[in-house]
Parts: structure tokens; C-alpha cells; sequence
């Protein structure tokens, strides 16, 4: 999963991030379409956010009158920059030098000091201008209306960077204090960010761009911005009538509120759940990891004495405890209260999220129509490559396909079941599903998912992953520890390199997971973007810093984190967003799109790549490598129950794109109403009528995938052509593998965002 915890944006593409570019592209067309741009676009009162969050934020910036510019133009702001507040001084003298007469100017036009147009007026002084004065007078303007759009990028992406630094906190280091600060300020913050957005001169200077002559100079990311910004769904925002636009902001400002309240719940609820577990009969069939996770979270709860042997245990709702219960307990009423539990989290009591879904969709909705779109789905589609048309047809076609796959996928479970004595054989639930799966995988292939761990040790797998990017995308990377301050003492940090040395790109890694503070899941998300106006020496470019976070099993005992072949994967996963952001050549920041898990699912195609797997797998006692024939069985098994996940994901796709088209918030059917009906049509067997996942749907209420997580399957489909690639290459041809792996990264890993996606992809 990509994560942009900054505000989900009703227009989907928009965001902070976005409004940054803006700045960026007005900068760039201030020099090409110059006088356009200094009357028509700017008008008066639309800097006046800027004071606004410059009084939140940090200390009242002494700001001096700027000559000309002080009536209509407020926001000649003193710059911390040296840069620019050298530039500054150069165009904007201080209101307190003498007067100039026109007498006093022999040679004005030459005097930038003295030109009456950059002069400090009440009424225009059209007695003293003259031709000489335009040229260098307009030319010393542009300049100087230059340095303050840069400016204003700086302001607003110290926002950014500052309010996503403190959402990001929020997200791995949860605290009921900063839950409070964070909703004290959260209304002032979305004020200010829609401000922008919504600026008709910033979208007006857009216009006149596309218009103008040079609209063939732009490179493509920016042209591609201005191609969104100006699409349907931004013009209907910008063109709001006021009463609307009051009724929007005020929907926006609920929204983000109740996503908020969504989050909260679900990790309060998950981490409310806990199951102490005395007796030992209890815990038959845990592996010796999940018993030593299982013992130790005993003993952080109070249970002193602990032993992975002889407990007590506490079992919890969080991914490496739930999963080892369904996967391996022999109890099956201990199966069916965890699974219970974890389906139905946030959907009762306090923590209820049912009235925020209903209430979300509601308000989604009436975005929708505000903006003149007949649902939230065809809004948030506006700016991606596929209609809700395509997106269902797309749907529908794997669903079909899979099918038959999943279908018998349950006769080979119910058979097995049976053939070991199952008594439920015939009547397999949900919790019975995920646990003869492994029963039935481990008899198939002869793979022990415990006996694998041993060869996945975190270190290991980090070096494999980082040998593959050299490989692949020539890029180094060291350890940087103590570089840059953590949030907790197993945050890594790293440093990205070209091949001459050169540093590129930072990332965080936060791996394992901690269910008392840190949400479930794993996520890339950025620090700070690259960019070259926000350089901070004034002459390289910043460097991408960005934050890669995981939820695997933390280490047990005085072992090194030992993981799951999944686990695995989704590091490779998030490897991917991470690569996107750290090897862009795209100056302008980057646009969510549906082809955003494209680079990540590509990633997770290497880990059953030989040379790349292999390279891991290495026993973390005795070091000797993955047998030959375990990894044939590794690659025979990956296609296991292959129609089964298909069919699942499918049913997460669906139902998102049915709650946010033909549902109606408030009417007959509930949203639990819709989930069944698509679990009965991607399900083998009938649908758990107690199931309220949704409650617990982070992706679609309270992240960026409403109405596009079926973009994990459109993206997988390019993904996997992408890989194929590879594969044609000669996936044992380090060379062959070196120069896909450049075209890869210099289309899709450059260019991801500021060019549309199908181009980009064709073009690799
Ligand atoms: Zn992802």
C-alpha cells in the first residue's frame, strides 16, 4: 500500500503536493508568458492564507511593505531563505526609503530603485511612466514575482512536510495526546489547504498556460499537471458558487474529521482485543515462533513468568498473532472466536464505525453532485486511466475467470479435510478455511512455513533486496543509523547512492510490528519530495526522504526477526513505492494515480526470482543456502490456491466500487447489505453473516484507495507484463537484466506521475 496521509482529497489527484506544483509550473511560466500572467492571474486577496499559516506555524514573520505590490498584494513575506530573502531585497526596497521624484531619475528605466512602476503607491503615478521604464520595470517584477513563488512553495511545503512529520507519528507512534493536538488543528489545516486549491487565479494561470504559444515547452510532468488541474473534476471545485463551495468545504472539513475517527477506531479496537490463554491443549499445532510472539506479548502485558512452553499466552488481533492462530491452531472454537473478533473489529460500542461509513459515503455522494458527477466513483476516476465501466469490466473478467479455479480449490480443501479426520469437512467456515489451506500446502509441496522462517532472517533479506537494486537499478545502499533521529530503536535508516557515490535518496524502515501504538499493514509514504526550488544549499537539488513501514513479526527471544515468505514480499512491495519516489526524475512531485502499485507489485515478482531468492535464503544459524528442491516447491506452490486470493481481492475491489455508485447512503440496503451480495458471487461458501470487515477497511475510508482499490488490479496486470519483460531479457543474463532494469527505471521509476501512466509504460 501507498500511503499519503495527508488529507484524501475529494477530487482524489489534489492534494497539498499538488498545490506545490502549481507554484512550481506558475514559476516556470512567469518566464514565458509574462504579462498575462502578472494581471489576470493575481489577484488580490488570494495570498492572504499565506499570513494565515505563517501565524500557525511559526513565529510572526516580520514581513516589509513591498513597493506597488503592498495595496494589492499581500504577501511580500520575509524570507528564512537567504537566497531569497537576498533576491528580495534587491527588487523590494524598504517602505522607508526617501520618496524618488521622477527629477530625481535621470536614468530611471535603468534603476530598478527607481522605476515609478515598482514604486509604492496609493494612486498610480501615470504622470512619471514612461516606455523606458516598462521593460525593466516588468522584467524586475516577474523577478521578484518569481522569488515570492518559490517562497510560496517553501511556505506550503513546510506544511506539508511539518503536518505529514506529525500525521506519520500518529500512524507508528499513537499517543492520546497527540490524537487531541492533531484534531485541534485539523480543521485550520484543510481551511487553508482548500484555499488553495480551490484559488480560481492559480487555476486561471493554468488556463492561460495551456493556451499560450509556448505550451509546447513544459516538460511533460508539468504538462501533464496542467492538464489534470484543469480536467473535470478540479474545474467543477474551482468553479463552485459560493453557497456551494461553502457546502463543499464544510463536507470536506466532516470528511476528514470522520476518516480520522474511522482510523482511530480500528486500532483502538484492535488493540482492546486480547486473549489470555492458559491452558496448553489450546495452543496444539503453534509453531515455536508463534508460541515465543505469543509468550512474550504475555509477558508485556504483565505475565512476568511467561514461557514459550508452558505460557500463559496472550493472543491479539494484530497480523503475525491472528494469522498463527488461523493458520496453525488445532482448536477450532479458539479458530472461530479470533476470526470472529477480527471481522467484526470497530463495529460496536464506542468504537463503532458503522454511522462513520454510512456518513462518509453520504458526503461523498454529495461531493459527487456538487461537482456535477453522479457518484463519488466517477469523480475520483476523472484523472485516472480507467472509467468505472472499464474498472468493472476488468472486475468481472477475473472474477469469472476465477471461478471454476476457487471452486475447486474448496472440493481438493474438503477432501483433504476429510482424508485427516476433519469432522467439519463438510461444512468448512471461514476459520477452517485459512488453516486447512496450510494443512493441505504443507502435505501438497512439503513446505513448513516454520521451517522457512529460519531462512528468512530480516538482515538477510534486506542485503538480497538491496543486491537486487544494485543489479537492477544501479543504486547503492548503506546503513545511515544515527543520522537522522528515529521514532523507535529498531527504526532503520539508509542512504541511497548512484554508482559514482553520490547520495540520492534517504529512506526510513520501521519493520515490525507494535500493536499498542502503530496501525496494521504496511506502507510507503514520503518525508519530503525532491525538488529543486526547495534545495537547501541553494545549489543541489533536496533529496527524497521517505518512510518505508512494516508489520512483521518483531523478534522473539534473542533471535533476529525470522520472516514469512509474505512477509517477505510485502517488503519487496513497499521497496517498490519507495523506489518510485526515490529514483523520480520528476521534479514537480508525483499524482496518485491507478498505476500506483505498478512498480510495488512488480517488486514482489523478485522474491521468487532464483538468484535474487536464493541470495536471502540463507539458514540464520547454520548459514547454508535454501535447498534446490525447497525452491522448486516454493514455485510450484505459488500458484496455490491461486483462484481462492484472486476471488478475495476481487470481493475488496467490488464492493468499494458498489459503495461508491449505486449505493445509497441512508436507503434500504446497508452497507453490510452490499458486502454480502458480493461475497455470494466471490465466495465458495456462503458469506459469515456477522462479518463487519468494513468496519475496518482502512484503504477506502480512511486512505487514498475510495473507489480505486480495483487499481490493484489493474496495476497488477501491468506489473506482470512488466516482469515478463525481464523474463524475455533472461531473467540469468546479468546484463540482459541490467539494461531492462534501466529502461524500467528510467520510464516507470522517473517518470511515474508526471506523464500519463499508459505512456509512460508504453515507452518501457
Ligand atoms: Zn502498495
Amino acid at each position: 500500500m501507498r500511503r499519503i496521509p495527508k488529507r484524501a482529497l475529494a477530487t482524489g489527484s489534489v492534494s497539498t503536493a499538488t498545490v506545490l506544483i502549481i507554484v512550481n509550473m506558475l514559476t516556470l511560466m512567469a518566464s514565458m508568458t509574462c504579462i498575462a500572467l502578472s494581471r489576470s492571474v493575481y489577484h488580490h486577496h488570494h495570498h492572504h492564507h499565506l499570513h494565515r499559516y505563517a501565524r500557525h506555524h511559526s513565529p510572526p514573520k516580520k514581513s516589509f511593505p513591498c513597493p506597488l505590490w503592498s495595496s494589492s498584494f499581500s504577501f511580500c513575506l520575509q524570507s528564512p531563505h537567504k537566497a531569497t530573502s537576498l533576491s528580495l531585497s534587491n527588487t523590494c526596497p524598504s517602505a522607508s526609503a526617501p520618496p524618488i521624484t521622477p527629477q530625481a531619475l535621470p536614468v530611471a528605466g535603468a534603476h530598478v530603485e527607481r522605476n515609478p512602476l515598482l514604486q509604492n503607491f496609493e494612486f498610480p503615478p501615470f504622470n512619471v511612466v514612461e516606455a523606458k521604464h516598462v521593460h525593466p520595470g516588468i522584467l524586475a517584477l516577474l523577478k521578484k514575482l518569481e522569488s515570492n513563488l518559490e517562497e510560496l512553495e517553501r511556505i506550503v511545503d513546510q506544511l506539508d512536510v511539518v503536518w505529514g512529520m506529525i500525521t506519520h507519528l500518529k500512524a507508528v507512534k499513537d499517543t492520546v495526546e497527540l490524537r487531541a493536538a492533531i484534531e485541534e488543528v485539523q480543521a485550520e489545516v484543510v481551511k487553508f489547504e482548500l484555499r488553495l486549491e480551490q484559488s480560481k487565479p492559480i487555476y486561471n494561470a493554468y488556463k492561460a498556460l495551456q493556451g499560450s504559444p509556448d505550451w509546447n515547452v513544459p516538460r511533460d510532468a508539468q504538462k501533464r499537471i496542467v492538464e489534470n488541474r484543469t480536467k473535470g473534476a478540479v474545474l467543477n471545485e474551482v468553479a463552485l458558487e459560493d453557497d456551494k463551495r461553502e457546502e463543499f468545504d464544510k463536507n470536506e472539513q466532516e470528511l476528514e474529521k470522520l476518516s480520522s475517527k474511522f482510523t482511530e477506531n480500528v486500532l483502538d479496537a484492535t488493540k482492546e482485543f486480547e486473549k489470555l490463554i492458559t491452558d496448553k491443549k489450546d495452543m496444539e499445532g503453534l509453531p515455536a515462533t508463534a508460541l515465543g510472539l505469543a509468550a512474550q506479548t504475555a509477558v508485556s502485558k504483565g505475565h512476568k513468568n511467561a514461557t514459550p512452553e508452558d505460557g500463559p499466552w496472550v493472543i491479539t488481533l494484530d497480523a503475525p498473532s491472528y494469522n498463527s492462530i488461523m493458520q496453525h491452531a488445532r482448536n477450532r472454537a479458539l479458530r472461530e472466536e479470533i476470526y470472529h473478533a477480527y471481522v467484526t473489529r470497530a463495529s460496536s460500542g464506542d468504537l463503532d464505525n458503522t454511522l462513520i461509513i454510512d456518513q462518509i459515503l453520504k458526503l461523498r455522494l454529495e461531493q459527487a453532485k456538487l461537482e456535477d458527477y453522479n457518484n463519488y466513483a466517477e469523480l475520483r476516476m476523472a484523472m485516472n486511466m480507467a472509467t468505472v465501466d472499464k474498472a468493472e469490466e476488468l472486475l468481472e473478467k477475473l472474477r469469472s475467470a476465477s471461478c471454476d479455479a476457487a471452486g475447486q480449490d474448496m472440493e481438493d480443501l474438503k477432501r483433504f479435510a476429510k482424508s485427516q479426520g476433519a469432522k467439519e469437512s463438510d461444512n468448512l467456515r471461514h476459520w477452517d478455511i485459512i488453516f486447512w489451506s496450510e494443512r493441505l500446502r504443507e502435505s501438497k509441496f512439503d513446505i513448513s512455513e516454520e521451517e522457512l522462517r529460519q531462512y528468512f532472517s530480516l538482515p538477510n533479506v534486506m542485503e538480497g533486496l538491496f543486491n537486487l537494486a544494485r543489479t537492477l537499478f544501479e543504486i547503492e545502499i548503506e546503513a545511515a543509523d544515527g543520522l537522522a533521529p528515529v521514532w523507535n530503536k529498531d527504526v532503520r535508516f539508509y542512504r541511497v547512492k548512484d554508482l559514482l557515490g553520490n547520495p540520492i535518496a534517504f529512506f526510513y524502515f520501521d519493520p515490525y510490528s507494535r500493536p499498542s501504538e502503530k496501525h496494521g499493514g504496511a506502507w510507503t509514504d514520503e518525508v519530503v519530495g525532491q525538488s529543486r526550488v526547495l534545495s537547501r544549499d541553494g545549489a543541489s537539488a533536496r533529496l527524497p526522504i521517505v518512510t518505508i513501514v512494516c508489520n512483521q513479526t518483531p523478534p522473539v527471544g534473542n533471535k533476529t526477526s525470522l520472516m514469512t515468505l509474505k512477509e517477505v514480499e510485502a517488503v519487496f512491495h513497499e521497496f517498490g513505492h519507495a523506489l518510485q519516489h526515490m529514483l523520480t526524475r520528476n521534479d514537480e512531485g508525483e499524482l496518485v494515480l491507478d498505476a500506483v502499485e505498478l512498480p510495488s507489485q512488480f517488486m514482489e515478482n523478485w522474491c521468487y526470482h532464483r538468484e535474487t531468492l536464493m541470495g536471502i535464503a540463507k539458514h540464520y544459524e547454520t548459514g547454508e543456502s535454501l535447498p534446490e528442491d525447497v525452491y522448486r516447491k516454493l514455485l510450484a506452490a505459488r500458484t496455490f490456491r491461486a483462484g481462492t486470493s484472486i476471488l478475495s481481492e476481487i470481493r475488496l475491489a467490488s464492493v468499494d466500487l458498489q459503495l461508491h455508485t449505486k449505493y445509497v447512503p441512508g436507503g434500504l440496503e446497508t452497507v453490510y447489505d452490499v458486502d454480502r451480495r458480493v461475497c455470494e458471487i466471490t465466495e465458495v461458501i456462503p458469506p459469515f453473516p456477522e462479518d463487519r470487515f468494513l468496519c475496518a477497511f482502512y484503504h477506502i475510508f480512511a486512505g487514498e484507495y475510495a473507489a480505486s482499490y480495483y487499481g490493484y488490479k489493474w496495476a497488477e496486470v501491468l506489473s506482470a507484463d512488466a516482469f515478463s519483460a525481464f523474463e524475455d531479457a533472461g531473467l540469468n543474463d546479468s546484463k540482459a537484466l541490467k539494461e531492462t532494469g534501466q529502461r524500467f527505471r528510467d520510464t516507470i521509476l522517473a517518470l511515474g506521475g508526471g506523464k500519463d501512466p499508459l505512456q509512460v509504460f508504453i515507452e518501457f
